[in-house]
């Protein structure tokens, strides 16, 4: 179920110079690969990869948060760093979205995920 939220991949910096760039560092990197068949054209590439859970995973009753999933990477016009992609998506919970020591732990520290101690 994921969403994507972002419409326009253009890079924000090249448009309002008045020249459109959609292509970015990560899609000319692996343009071999995709030429060798070792790559899908349309694999979603990024250089950054940004997760904010946007759900308390003390209240999700289950092993997933819904995450926000922000994704940037750098124009290859004009080297720039933009958001390309957001969207959200069920991302399994970790120690690092339960909530910081004070509150009751949901599971001993250091028990990876889907151990079942969720
Ligand atoms: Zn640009």
């Amino acid at each position: 179920m994921e969403q994507n939220l972002i419409k326009s991949y253009n890079c924000p910096y090249c448009e309002a110079q008045g020249t459109i760039s959609d292509e970015t560092l990560t899609q000319i990197a692996a343009q071999p690969l995709v030429e060798a068949g070792k790559l899908d054209k349309d694999a979603p590439l990024s250089a950054h990869k940004i997760g904010i859970p946007i759900q308390d995973p003390t209240r999700t009753g289950g092993l997933t948060v819904t995450v926000l999933l922000i994704e940037q990477d750098y124009c290859a016009t004009c080297g720039l760093e933009y958001t390309v992609r957001a969207s959200t998506m069920e991302a399994p919970v970790t120690m690092q979205q339960v909530p910081p020591p004070g509150y009751p732990p949901q599971r001993p520290f250091g028990m990876p995920p889907g151990s079942g101690m969720g």
